[in-house]
């Protein structure tokens, strides 16, 4: 089963590189790599640090049935 969490499920107004609304989304096997990949997206592209927002993080993450 594949986790994904889109970043404006998580920070509404945030604006990608372009300064358009972000759309980025992060796909994982595992909770762990979903926040992983989520925190290293919004600590590089919006500078926001989810350190310690597991939870929250997690409770807007959706599976694909495999
Ligand atoms: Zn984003």
């Amino acid at each position: 089963m594949v986790r994904f969490v889109r970043c404006n499920a998580l920070l509404s107004l945030a604006l990608d590189s372009a300064g358009k609304g972000c759309r980025y989304i992060a796909k994982a096997d595992t909770d762990d790599g979903v926040v992983k990949d989520m925190s290293e997206h919004m600590n590089s592209v919006h500078g926001v640090d989810v350190n310690g927002q597991r939870e929250t993080i997690l409770l807007s993450t959706k599976t694909h049935g495999s």
